[in-house]
């Protein structure tokens, strides 16, 4: 496993202790985690332990708390979280992002470490009712009031909304889009715990914000700069989102072939059938070209280079490989699979949510469509 980001002795040492690290994590919280999905419910205990083990904060320098990584790091922990189906820490991630690219001095003192480290939860919260893929026809409102802000909108979709301790609220200013960090014990917030079918364990919730008198200070960048704030953790999200894909799908895999592995139809083990055989090859396969993708991100990163292409092309290859793989699980086992709480089901639930949250599969081919039109002069790719 990530044979291109073992750059260095001392980064491919950090990879196996990892891999191992969080293999034995999820084994120790198997039980606990599998009861809080199937009842909609955040496991804030073991995201905590996730935090104190340093798994939650890979980009916050270890003065803040956090491991002092980078996007490799971030991409490795994500893998190996939706690999073993542990909570995800992908949101404390694009917050971290967010308070290191524009947080003032007294924004990081008071929230970067609690992020990091697990104490503080951290959740989004941009998406509405009528405005999703695009951010157009957003409604929420920030009105100057003396020094202060008040902010009016409803939210919904929103990861951790319910369970978080502070969010990032996008509203409309008379200056443009503009973002907020919310103490989300301020009055005028309240807030209603929805049923997504996938990524329960950081279950959704709707966010009415009414009348929320925030100071000034709570302002993330300048009023009217939402758009850039939002694009400045485009990537992490992205490919955050290939990694898990790319970890569900590998989870998926595994499963389906220790069953079938010991599975006897007629006479012959179901992993005999050259059928099945094939199919195990070509999610294999679709796994690895989104591995070496994503890989392909992260150093890139690290070279400086723009990565937004390569983040997009990685979430795209990541869907597909994880569909197919969790396609293929299913025909590993057969109908023992088809039932709700098994596995199988908790994954490809898991893989639905993320092909659509944090940018869909559509967003993902109109921006490389975009891309690749737009580099070659609107000539094709000769
Ligand atoms: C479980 C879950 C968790 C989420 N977590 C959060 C969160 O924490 N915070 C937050 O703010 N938001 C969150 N979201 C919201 C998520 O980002 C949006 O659902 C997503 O951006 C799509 O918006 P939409 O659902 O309104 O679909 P719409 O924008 O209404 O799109 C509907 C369909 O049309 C497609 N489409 C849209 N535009 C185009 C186009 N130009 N070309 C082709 N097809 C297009 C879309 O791909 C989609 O399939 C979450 C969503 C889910 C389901």
């Amino acid at each position: 496993m990530y044979p291109t980001l073992r750059t260095d002795v001392e980064r491919a040492t950090w990879i196996d202790k990892t891999v191992t690290d969080l293999a034995a994590f999820g084994e120790r919280h198997r039980q606990e985690l599998d009861t809080a999905n199937r009842a909609n419910r955040f496991p804030r205990e073991v995201y905590a332990e996730l935090g104190r083990l340093g798994y939650l904060g890979p980009l916050v320098p270890t003065e803040y708390g956090g491991l002092g990584g980078g996007v490799a790091e971030y991409t490795v922990i994500s893998e190996e979280v939706g690999r073993h189906g542990l909570v995800s820490g992908q949101i404390a991630a694009q917050g971290q992002r967010w308070l290191l690219d524009w947080g003032t001095g007294e924004q990081k003192e008071r929230w970067l470490r609690g992020i990091a480290t697990g104490e503080a939860v951290f959740s989004e919260c941009i998406s509405e009712k009528n405005a999703g893929s695009s951010f157009k026809t957003m409604k929420s409102s920030a009105v100057r009031d003396g020094d202060d802000w008040l902010l009016t909108g409803s939210k919904t979709h929103i990861n951790l909304g319910a369970d978080c301790d502070v969010t990032l609220f996008y509203a409309m200013a008379e200056e443009g889009l503009t973002s907020f960090l919310v103490d989300m014990t301020l009055p005028g917030i309240s807030t209603h715990v929805t049923r997504a079918i996938g990524l329960r364990l950081i279950r959704t919730a709707d966010v009415e914000f009414d009348g929320v008198r925030v100071p000034d200070s709570a302002r993330l960048g300048e009023a009217g700069e939402g758009l850039a704030t939002f694009l400045s953790t485009f990537n992490i999200s992205r490919l955050g989102n290939a990694s898990e894909l790319i970890g569900l799908g590998r989870r998926a895999l595994e499963l389906g072939l220790r069953y079938a592995a010991e599975r006897q139809v007629g006479d012959s083990m179901v992993t005999d059938f050259q059928g099945i055989q094939w199919m195990v090859a070509d999610a294999w396969t679709a796994l690895q070209a989104a591995s070496l993708a994503r890989d392909d991100a992260a150093l890139a990163h690290e070279r400086g280079a723009d990565i937004a292409l390569h983040t997009t092309t990685a979430k795209r290859l990541a869907i597909s490989a994880a569909e197919q793989a969790s396609d293929a699980s299913y025909s590993l086992v057969g109908g023992h699979g088809l039932y709700w709480d098994t596995p199988y089901t908790d994954i490809a639930n898991d893989i639905k949510v993320l092909k659509v949250a944090g940018g869909s599969a559509e967003i993902m081919r109109n921006y490389i469509a975009r891309r690749i039109l737009s580099d070659t002069g609107h000539q094709g790719l000769a």
